[in-house]
């Protein structure tokens, strides 16, 4: 052999390089990856909202046997449960026939809220012609992105007799959408100029409800009027039973394939349903799995995780130790000897930003799942660092089962930065790093992925825990 070819063997032997997942795949295999993602965007149009995604979450688990959780119940060998924390948060667990103090239990966590609009307590009012409702936006958003594009309220509201009203609007193709308002660029030369950032105010986010006065002489507000009248037809809510409510504003859009092949799928709210799914759906799979294994749905993520239903909450270690104590295992053995994989999305290499990223190191599309040792900005700050041990225990067991994966940052070092739910399961004592799908215009009202990636994770979280 000339030195020359053996130059071409050692550089494929010694040096890594992604994979595409389409390059890679047969004919059957991207078919499989089409079918997977339409499961996945009937997902996304039934679950917009952390309850909504309870809800059809409950729905699809019992259709593969799993019953109703409490705490404080007995568990044995072979249970599918699910526990519903409050309505907005679920875990989903089997468990396996493994001992659990040596075996831990596998555990994906993902999280199902989304930046979107909320509204305030005291919403509604009118100006103008015109009735709105006031918000105080979730999660981290480009304001300037939500106005001018077509919107949904969801939520419920509690009445004064304590009865709770779901509401959806705008998403059937009957249903009316709501809207806010933008500024025409005739008039515009003082607002382009200004930085994105604050060229849009959070309190010019008001959603435009209506147009019709009331028809009354006597009364003032008559729009207002008309729309609280509308509601209590409709409900029988009142203005009043706004101070008990969760209303959100969320886009009205389908998720829709994008692209001349379809390959990728553009939806609200893909952060981080796209790995809530593929979490419920290798659950699902590895039904004949002998580990014990628990997915975590959380809320809450988009603004820190706080709150009984968010990952900071004591639940997830109550879980574990009900699992435990009832099993007869010490949970403290058990958590040390769990495995956690923390589902969520990261950014992927955009070619229009190519400043912020730095590619080497960069979610690819289509690349598949990734893997994020660490996350945080300014020097790392706000991650739990996977250990090396635990990142090559993940890696051997991807390789083996053949799935196509990459590792990669957010970003540039000091471009920014971001956090995700690992540090809170790590600090308990349980092994965790962070997995999911790259995402294009993350925590924009629509957003990308690859139906490519969307299977790798799914392929992924079946490898964990199967
Ligand atoms: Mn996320
Ligand atoms: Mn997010």
């Amino acid at each position: 052999m000339s030195e020359k070819n053996m130059g071409k063997e050692m550089l494929e032997k010694l040096s890594y390089k992604k994979k595409n997942v389409y390059e890679e795949a047969s004919a059957e295999k991207i078919k499989a990856i089409y079918d997977y993602a339409d499961g996945y965007m009937k997902y996304l149009d039934n679950a917009k909202t952390e309850r909504e995604a309870v809800d059809y979450s409950i729905s699809l688990a019992k259709s593969y046997g799993y019953t109703e959780y409490h705490l404080g119940d007995k568990v044995c060998v072979g249970d599918k449960k699910y526990y519903n924390n409050h309505g907005k948060a679920l875990m989903l667990f089997k468990v396996g026939e493994n001992d659990l103090e040596k075996d831990g239990i596998r555990i994906i966590a993902s999280h199902i809220d989304s930046p979107r609009l909320d509204l305030k307590q005291v919403p509604m009012y009118e100006d103008s012609g015109m009735g709105f409702l006031k918000t105080h936006y979730y999660g981290g958003i480009k304001k300037y992105q939500w106005t001018a594009i077509p919107l949904a309220l969801h939520g419920v509201m509690v009445k004064k007799d304590g009865e709770s009203v779901n509401i959806v609007i705008g998403e059937d193709d009957k249903d009316p959408v709501f809207y806010i308002n933008d500024l025409l660029p005739h008039l515009a030369a003082k607002q382009s100029a200004e930085a994105l950032g604050t060229a849009i105010s959070g309190e010019t986010l008001n959603i435009l409800i209506g147009g019709l006065p009331y028809n009354d002489e006597e009364v003032s507000d008559k729009i207002k009027l008309t729309a609280l009248s509308y509601l209590y037809e409709k409900y029988g809510v009142t203005e009043e039973d706004f101070l008990s409510a969760e209303l959100s504003l969320v886009p009205a859009f389908k998720a829709r394939n994008v692209g001349f092949d379809g390959a990728l799928i553009g939806a609200y709210g893909h952060d981080d349903r796209v790995c809530s799914y593929p979490a419920l759906t290798s659950l699902f799979e590895a039904e004949n799995s002998k580990h014990t294994a628990l997915v975590v749905l959380a809320d809450k993520e988009e603004v820190g995780s706080m709150g009984l239903s968010g990952m900071q909450s004591d639940v997830l270690v109550d879980l574990i130790d009900e699992i435990s104590l009832s099993l007869g295992k010490n949970p403290r053995v058990v958590r040390r000897n769990s495995k956690c994989l923390s589902a969520d999305v990261n950014a992927a290499y955009d070619p229009n930003f190519p400043d912020v990223y730095e590619k080497r190191n960069s979610a690819l599309i289509s690349c598949g799942t990734v893997m994020s040792k660490y996350t945080g900005a300014r020097g790392k700050s706000g991650t739990s660092d996977a250990s090396a041990e635990f990142v090559g225990f993940v890696r051997k067991l991807f390789d083996e089962n053949g799935v196509i994966w990459q590792t990669a940052e957010l970003g540039k070092v000091d471009a920014g930065g971001g956090g995700t739910v690992a540090m809170y399961i790590a600090n308990h004592n349980i092994e965790t790093v962070d997995l999911g799908v790259p995402v294009i215009s993350m925590h924009a009202p629509y957003e990308v992925v690859s139906k490519a990636d969307v299977y790798s994770t799914h392929e992924a979280c079946l490898a964990f825990i199967k």
